[in-house]
């Protein structure tokens, strides 16, 4: 027996029940995991609100980190003791231990901790898919990356900067905007009290810029689709402020002919390779210096406090479990 959290039904953090689990040993392609270090993902907030429907009862959390206990029948490149870490389907990483099929983990290198990769994989899965193959950002574009001083977006600054852009953040206060900045962030810009699309304008002499990742939702979109450029792109990746209510696409012709784009991690590592390959990039950024900012970690048990900081804008970078 182990201890896992389930979803009997949806709401507040409240409705997060830690409950004795059985494991059990590991089905043919499956590995028995202990884990050491599960991440905490805004997502994860989708499901336990229902805003993202599951099948209930369920279990909740897409990410973590620690070593394999046990493999199944057919199981070649794991063996007992690999430290590994995952971020995707199929649900349930809000664990002690777990069963998981062996082709959504990989194995981390020694240079990386289990927190560090519990606070990195999703998030930066995620930050690699939206730049290099949403819009493939190149060296001298300036790009608008919204909530720059969380999980994912301080992840986003310093590989942008990587990449050789240049970085317009938003931020939710004044020392969000400083943390963002000293990850390299060019300029950013108080949401709360300024007008987005008018500071893109000034930063920009005007012309606005080719891309904006938004996963805000709801309160910036509009100000995201006047921050473009002529056939500029809209990313809309997430919801932190609730969807983006339905639209006309004629908006997007008003404004210059806009792509639109509403992306989920799922669909760009679906396949295997494209799973390894993102995050391969990823443990290479890290290498050439990305840091992996867990700014905030509970116990495994405490798991609804950390639901509502992170949905009253109370954290910046990671947050991780400690398992
Ligand atoms: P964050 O650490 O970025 O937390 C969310 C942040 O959003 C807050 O800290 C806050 O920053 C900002 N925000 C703005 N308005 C609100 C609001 N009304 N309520 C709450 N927060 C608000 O979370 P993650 O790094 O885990 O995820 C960032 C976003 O990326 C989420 O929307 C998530 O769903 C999305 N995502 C999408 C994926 C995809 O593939 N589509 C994959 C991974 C993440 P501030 O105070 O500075 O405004």
């Amino acid at each position: 027996m182990t201890k896992a959290y389930r979803l009997h039904r949806t709401g507040g953090p409240e409705v997060l029940s830690f409950d004795e689990v059985e494991v059990g040993a590991p089905g043919p392609g499956e590995v028995r995991l202990k884990q050491t270090a599960v991440g905490l993902n805004y997502i994860d907030v989708y499901h336990r609100t229902g805003l993202y429907p599951l099948e209930l009862p369920s279990g909740i959390g897409l990410e973590a980190a620690g070593v394999v206990e046990a493999v199944g029948e057919g199981v070649t490149g794991f063996t007992p003791g690999d430290r590994v870490a995952y971020a995707g389907p199929p649900i349930g990483a809000y664990a002690e231990a777990r069963l998981i099929p062996a082709k959504a983990i990989v194995k981390l290198p020694d240079s990386i901790d289990d927190i560090q990769a519990a606070g990195m994989m999703l998030q930066g899965m995620t930050v690699e898919y939206l730049i290099h193959r949403t819009y493939p950002v190149k060296a001298g574009d300036t790009v608008l990356f919204h909530a720059a001083a969380g999980g994912v977006g301080l992840i986003a600054c310093q590989w942008l900067k990587q990449l050789g852009a240049t970085v317009i953040g938003t931020a939710g206060s004044e020392e969000k905007a400083a943390l963002a900045k000293a990850h390299g962030a060019d300029h950013v810009i108080l949401y709360k009290q300024e007008d987005i699309a008018k500071r893109v304008r000034e930063i920009t002499d005007g012309a606005g810029v080719p891309v904006v990742y938004d996963s805000v939702g709801k309160d910036t979109f509009e100000a995201s689709l006047d921050s473009l450029s002529v056939r500029g792109m809209m990313v809309s990746f997430g919801n932190a402020s609730g969807p983006v209510p339905p639209f006309d696409p004629g908006i997007l012709s008003a404004k210059g002919s806009l792509y639109f784009t509403r992306p989920s991690l799922m669909a760009y590592i679906a396949k295997h390779d494209e799973m390894l390959t993102a995050a391969d990039r990823l443990f290479t950024a890290v290498d050439k210096g990305l840091s992996i900012n867990v700014n905030q970690t509970y116990p495994l048990s405490e798991a609804a406090e950390a639901h509502r900081a992170l949905e009253a804008r109370e954290t910046t970078g990671s947050t991780v479990f400690t398992v």
